[in-house]
């Protein structure tokens, strides 16, 4: 008899898991949301084999329950789950941005004979809904698993197990170091990348002409700021300890660039982003991180009729897909650039291979 997954929050990264176990297992998945339009489309995309009418209903004689609900919902079906019949041996996980409060929450679960294993694939995209899942979404990114002291080893294994087909590089840290982590490298840019454009909105109010300025780098260094609202409220609401001392910290190096400004140091300023760019350029590139990456090809344009579908031509030739397409810069006589995404490093790859030998410039920033 097949084994039974069952997957709660039928969005981007449920739906990428489903798809993800589906290529490894042979496996009867059922899907459960509270809405019925991802339910419809999961089923019509295959994503799941059967809606149960109930969490309930769900749960029931699953070998594997993951939960990829916003994260104060995840809390709200863990205490849910424990008032259920679970099966004996189940193994039980969740896929939130934040920990701490979710393994805490688990403990809920320890008088069954089951095992919760509190994950985090720490690769997303800007979509969200079921519609956007892709079964290589993690390809290539971290998944962290946040066992606890006495968690079963051999749950441990198996999880990863199931999650083989993620193509995912399993790292296992405590909770806490986990939002520690995350609250720096991703909680705490979503934050600077609001009040960014927060602080651009303010100024439009007497400068109009503000906005068309920001039309090109500052929207593109504040991408992060376009993502789902509810998401990041509720992950602020849960890592709000890693969050606060970090905004102190970053309050007192903003107290430190002012007095640099204020006093003039040229030399000092120059440190400071040397510093800066050293550390940013020594960052591996190829890992998927906690940030969505664009996977962009940079390819310098003659100003001459007909490059553009030259270009996509060649990926056409070579069934490389794009994601996305922009001139960042024509002027009459100049080379101008076209950034090319891509939905995956592979294609990338490919693609900056197949140009350079049509003699196209390529580069990667
Ligand atoms: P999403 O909005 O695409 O999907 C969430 C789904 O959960 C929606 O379909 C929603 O209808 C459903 N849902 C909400 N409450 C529910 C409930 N009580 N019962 C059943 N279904 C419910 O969001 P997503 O991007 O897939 O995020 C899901 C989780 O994954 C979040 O906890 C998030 O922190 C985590 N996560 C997100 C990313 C990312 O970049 N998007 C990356 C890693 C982890």
């Amino acid at each position: 008899m097949k084994r039974t997954v069952f997957i709660v929050g039928l969005g981007l990264i449920g739906g990428s898991i489903a798809l993800a176990i589906r290529k490894e297992h042979d496996v009867h998945i059922r899907g459960y949301d509270i809405s019925d339009e991802q339910l419809r489309v999961a089923l019509s995309l295959k994503v799941i084999d059967e809606a149960p009418v109930s969490f309930e209903e769900g749960v029931n004689g699953a070998d594997l329950i993951i939960l990829a609900t916003p994260v104060l919902k995840t809390e709200q079906l863990l205490e849910e789950l424990a008032r259920f019949d679970l099966k004996r041996g189940a193994i039980i996980t969740d896929v939130g941005s934040t920990k701490v409060r979710i393994v805490e929450k688990a403990a809920c679960l320890k008088d069954k004979k089951v095992t919760f294993i509190g994950g985090h694939p720490m690769a997303g995209s800007h979509k969200s809904g079921v519609e956007a899942a892709r079964a290589h979404l993690f390809e290539n990114a971290f998944y962290i698993l946040t066992p606890v002291e006495n968690t079963d080893v051999r749950a441990i294994i198996q999880l990863q197990n199931w999650l083989k087909g993620t193509k995912a590089t399993f790292i296992e840290l405590s909770a806490e170091q986990h939002d520690r982590l995350a609250g720096a490298i991703s909680h705490f840019p979503h934050v600077i990348a609001a009040s960014l454009v927060h602080q651009i909105s303010k100024i439009e109010g007497e400068e109009p002409l503000v906005s068309r300025l920001a039309a090109g780098g500052f929207r593109d260094i504040t991408r992060i700021a376009s993502a789902s609202p509810t998401m990041w409220r509720d992950i602020l609401l849960h890592n709000k300890e890693s969050l606060l001392q970090l905004l102190d910290s970053w309050t007192r190096e903003m107290q430190c660039v002012k007095e640099l400004i204020e006093q003039e140091s040229g030399e000092e300023i120059f440190t400071y982003f040397q510093e800066a760019k050293d550390f940013r350029d020594g960052l591996p590139v190829r890992k998927k991180g906690a940030i969505p990456s664009f996977y962009d090809l940079f390819v310098d344009v003659p100003d001459h009729p007909g490059v553009i579908s030259d270009v996509t031509g060649i990926l056409a030739q070579h069934q490389i897909s794009l994601t996305n397409i922009r001139i960042l810069e024509t002027r009459e006589d100049i080379m101008g650039v076209l950034r090319l995404s891509f939905r995956s490093e592979e294609d990338r790859e490919r693609a900056q291979i197949h140009l350079q030998q049509e003699m196209y410039d390529t580069y990667i920033l």
